[in-house]
């Protein structure tokens, strides 16, 4: 604290992310991360990029880029806006489209972003009680609000919810932004990219950090209607007219060439988490039904913090949530076959079952 520090800096509570331990050798199933590389054919575009033109500034716009994701997606280049990872996205979209008289509505055990940005920029904002069964229901959210937010799936339950639900908030709330952050959405969920062209109050994120394996190169981007794009791109450029650089730009394109490598990346995770969810439930393990690539889970009868711990005494680290109703629960990243085989067999140790 300091004397030249603004009243709102004061107020602030930074958001923590996972810790990024320096060590080697540790089973790392953290922070969400692909445990597979990115596709071969980004890092031969990155590495090009590198030998090509670093001195000359980013395109301002990045259309490679846009052109690439609208022709994924079935969308136009003024339906898409491109950031620094979905967090900044979400920046954008809270300082340029969520400052409402209203308060914003978002779920009370969801990600912790949401508050964060909402005290850097003087957003009201309601907690809505998750269900007993930890969901996110239309039903709840019908109140005055000036926009909701939520994750689908969810984090850090990983609950789901079908394209047909989010559409009932997006129907029952049509004077209100409805931001859908899909950072999970290509393990198992489905996506509402399709219902831009029906509902203008639609911004759908996503980023490429997870199911693309570019937590490195950060890179996310939004869809909507050209209105809600224009309000951001108009932020971003008060802000700054390079949003993504140019070894970026050039990974991010490559990673939507190489389909099969996605389609085979994230069918590993898919069943990787399959067996995964099997074996925590063999030891006791009560687990949340996951859309994304991570569990999370309640022992029975074991302390959570007690279970991290001891796990990371293994080499083994896991999330754990210091927060009420949740702190019960651990969440698990799910990683390659022999990391799961890994965290499997040092739970066993831990619980005393049998191998
Ligand atoms: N949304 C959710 C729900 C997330 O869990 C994350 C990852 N922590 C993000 C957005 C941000 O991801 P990134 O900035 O890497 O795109």
């Amino acid at each position: 604290m300091s004397r030249f520090w603004s009243p709102v800096v004061q107020g602030l509570t930074p958001y923590v992310p996972g810790e990024q331990p320096k060590l080697q050798n540790l089973v790392k199933l953290n922070t969400n991360e692909n445990p597979y590389g990115p596709s071969p054919a980004v890092l031969a575009a990155v590495h090009e990029a590198v030998g090509d033109s670093l001195r000359l500034y980013p395109d301002p716009n990045a259309d490679v880029l846009k052109d690439a994701l609208a022709a994924y997606h079935g969308v136009a280049r003024n339906e898409i806006f491109v950031g620094n990872g979905s967090d900044e996205v979400l920046a954008f979209v809270f300082q340029a489209l969520l400052q409402h008289e209203a308060p914003l509505l978002f779920a009370d055990i969801t990600y912790s972003f949401y508050p964060v940005y909402c005290g850097l920029y003087g957003i009201d904002f309601v907690k809505v009680p998750l269900t007993a069964a930890m969901e996110i229901r239309p039903e709840d959210y019908r109140q005055p609000c000036g926009g909701i937010i939520f994750p689908n799936p969810n984090a850090p339950t990983g609950i789901g919810m079908p394209a047909a639900v989010v559409e009932q908030f997006l129907v029952e709330h049509p004077d209100a932004v409805v931001v859908v952050d899909e950072a999970y959405i290509d393990f198992g969920g489905e996506s509402v990219i399709p219902l831009v062209k029906r509902h203008p109050n639609l911004l759908v994120v996503q980023t490429l950090s997870k199911s693309r394996s570019l937590a490195g190169l950060r890179v996310g981007f939004a869809v909507g209607h050209p209105d809600l794009i224009e309000a951001l791109d108009r932020v971003k450029n008060s802000f700054n007219s390079y949003p993504l650089d140019r070894l970026a730009l050039a990974g991010a394109v490559a990673a939507y060439q190489d389909e099969e490598y996605f389609q085979q990346t994230r069918g590993a995770i898919i069943a990787s988490r399959e067996t995964l969810v099997a074996q925590l439930r063999d030891l006791g393990f009560e687990v949340l039904p996951s859309q994304a690539n991570f569990v999370f889970v309640r022992h029975v009868r074991e302390d959570a913090l007690q279970l991290a711990q001891s796990l990371r005494e293994r080499s083994v680290i896991v999330r754990h949530f210091k927060q009420p109703r949740i702190d019960q629960y651990l969440r698990i990243t799910v990683g390659t076959e022999a990391e799961c085989a890994a965290l499997v067999a040092a739970l066993r140790e831990i619980l005393g079952a049998a191998p």
